[in-house]
C-alpha cells in the first residue's frame, strides 16, 4: 500500500474507534475492572489520537542524501521489517495495542499482537474495527495464549523479524536472550520505579494533585507512575497534610460510576504481591500514613481486588518498598536536603523510566531534567504529552524508544544505497 493509503486506514481506524468507543470500554471494564471515567476520558482519546499521530506521520518517512565525493550518489532509506510481533501487557491493553499497531502500519509492517491473557478482549474488537477501516485481512492479526507458549512461538518464529514488547523487566530479559539467537530487533518497554520530586518552591497543591493521579490510577499499575514520592524535607510536613486531606476526597470503588478514580487491582496474584509489599513495609522500618489494607466495599463488588491507595514513609531509597516495582497502588514517601540528594535518591533504582519534578526555579529544573537517569522526564506536569513525545526507557527500563517519530522509525530497517555514475571512478576504496 502507498504510504499515504496506509495513513487513511488509520485516519479511518481511529474514526471507527471514537465510534465504537461504547463498546470498547464496556470489554475494557470487563476485562480490566477500571474506572468507567479513565477509559473514557483518557484512554479512548489517547487511542485516537495515537491512531491519528501515525496516520499523519505514514508519508513523511523520509530518507536522506549524504555528502559525500563526486561520482556516486549516496542516500539511506527505510523499509518495513515485515512482520512484527507487539506483545502486550494487562495494564492498557487498548492503548498498547495502538501504540504498537499504528507505528508498525504506518511504517509499511503487518502485526501479530499477542495480549495478554487477563485482557484479550479489546485486542480481538480492534482487530475487528481495523478490517472494517479497510486494513486488508491478515495485516493484523491476533494471537491468544499465554506467554510461555504463544508469546515464546512468536518470539522464536523464523518469519518475525521484530518484537515490540511492553511488559515486566524478567520477561523483556528473556525475550531479548532469546531474540538474540536470530538477531531479531526488539524493542523493550518494562518497569518502572519513578519519583515526583518536590522542591520547597513548588505550588504544593497542584504537585499533591499530581501526585495522586500518578500513584493511584489505574490502582498504581501503571509503569510511568511515580510510585515514589521525594520531598525536600522542610515542606515534608506541610505536604504530607495536604496529601491526606485530597486522599479523603478520592472516590474508590465501583468503575461504572463517573466520579471513581481507583478500582480494583487486575487479579488475585498482583494483589497479593502488593499486600505483601505493605505488610513487609514496617519490618523495613516504614510507617503506613495512609491505607494499608484491603479495601471492604458493599457485596456486589467485594469479590474483586481492592486495596486502600497506601502512602508509606521510608527510612531510605534502598528498602525493598523504595526501590522495587510494587505495581500496586502504594506510594513510598521519601525526604531530601538538596538537589543533589534528590538527583542520588531518584538515580538509586534499578529502573529508568520516567519522573516529575516540581519547582518554580527554571535552572534547577532543567539541571533536574540533566541530572535524573531516566527516560522522560515532566516538570511540573505528569503524564502530558503523548503520541508526539517519545519514550525512551534508561537503564532496566528497556531498550528502544515508543511514541514520536523516532518511535515510528523503530519500526523500519535502515538501508544504505551507493550508486555510482562516473564510469572513471575508483570501483572501490581508491583501487
Ligand atoms: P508480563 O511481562 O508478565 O507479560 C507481558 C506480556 O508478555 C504478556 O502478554 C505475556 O503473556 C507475555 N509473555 C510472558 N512470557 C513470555 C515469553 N516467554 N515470551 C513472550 N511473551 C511472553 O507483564 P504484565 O504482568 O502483563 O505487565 C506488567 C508489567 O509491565 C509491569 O512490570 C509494568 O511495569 C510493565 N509495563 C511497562 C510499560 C512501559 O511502557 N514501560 C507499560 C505497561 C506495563
Amino acid at each position: 500500500m502507498a504510504p499515504a493509503d496506509r495513513g487513511n486506514c488509520l485516519l479511518r481506524l481511529a474514526d471507527l474507534v471514537e465510534k465504537q468507543a461504547g463498546t470498547l470500554i464496556s470489554l475494557e471494564l470487563e476485562d480490566t475492572g477500571k474506572p468507567v471515567s479513565q477509559l473514557k476520558n483518557a484512554e479512548i482519546p489517547l487511542t485516537v489520537s495515537i491512531l491519528r499521530f501515525y496516520a499523519g506521520a505514514a508519508d513523511k518517512i523520509e530518507g536522506r542524501v549524504k555528502s559525500t565525493a563526486g561520482g556516486a550518489f549516496h542516500f539511506t532509506f527505510y523499509e518495513p521489517y515485515g512482520v512484527v510481533a507487539g506483545i502486550l501487557p494487562w495494564n492498557y491493553p487498548l492503548v498498547n495495542a495502538a501504540m504498537k499497531v499504528a507505528p508498525a502500519l504506518a511504517a509499511g509492517n503487518a502485526m501479530v499482537v499477542k495480549p495478554s491473557v487477563e485482557t484479550p478482549l479489546s485486542s480481538v474488537k480492534f482487530a475487528k474495527l481495523c478490517i472494517e477501516a479497510g486494513i486488508p485481512p491478515g495485516i493484523v492479526n491476533v494471537a491468544l495464549g499465554p506467554g510461555s507458549s504463544t508469546g515464546q512461538y512468536l518470539v522464536d518464529h523464523p518469519d518475525i523479524h521484530k518484537i515490540s514488547f511492553t511488559g515486566s523487566t524478567a520477561v523483556g530479559q528473556k525475550i531479548q536472550m532469546d531474540a538474540a539467537a536470530q538477531m531479531k530487533a526488539v524493542n523493550l518497554e518494562l518497569g518502572g520505579k519513578n519519583a515526583i520530586i518536590v522542591f520547597s518552591d513548588a505550588d504544593l497543591e497542584k504537585a499533591a494533585d499530581a501526585v495522586i493521579i500518578s500513584a493511584f490510577i489505574n490502582a498504581g499499575q501503571l509503569c510511568v507512575s511515580c510510585s515514589r514520592l521525594l520531598l525536600e524535607k522542610s515542606i515534608a510536613l506541610e505536604f504530607e497534610t495536604i496529601l491526606k486531606r485530597k486522599l479523603q476526597k478520592v472516590k474508590i470503588g465501583d468503575p461504572n460510576q463517573e466520579a471513581t478514580l481507583i478500582g480494583p487491582m487486575i487479579t488475585r496474584s498482583q494483589f497479593e504481591t502488593a499486600m505483601k509489599y505493605i505488610e513487609n513495609a514496617p519490618l523495613e522500618g516504614c510507617k503506613i500514613i495512609a491505607g494499608g489494607h484491603r479495601l471492604n466495599l458493599p457485596e456486589s463488588l467485594n469479590n474483586g481486588f481492592w486495596i486502600e491507595p497506601t502512602i508509606l514513609t521510608a527510612t531510605g531509597p534502598e528498602i525493598k518498598a523504595a526501590s522495587e516495582e510494587i505495581f500496586g497502588p502504594v506510594l513510598t514517601m521519601l525526604t531530601f536536603e538538596d538537589e543533589s540528594e534528590a538527583v542520588e535518591i531518584s538515580n538509586h533504582v534499578i529502573y529508568g523510566l520516567s519522573g516529575s519534578v516540581w519547582t518554580k526555579d527554571g535552572a534547577k529544573a532543567m539541571r533536574m531534567i540533566k541530572a535524573l537517569n531516566t527516560g522522560i522526564i515532566w516538570i511540573n506536569c505528569m503524564l502530558n504529552g503523548y503520541p508526539q513525545i517519545p519514550v525512551p526507557p534508561h537503564k532496566m527500563s528497556g531498550t528502544g524508544v515508543e511514541l514520536g517519530m523516532e518511535g515510528l522509525l523503530r519500526y523500519c530497517k535502515q538501508k544504505s544505497a551507493v550508486n555510482a555514475y562516473d564510469d572513471q571512478g575508483p570501483v572501490g576504496w581508491n583501487l
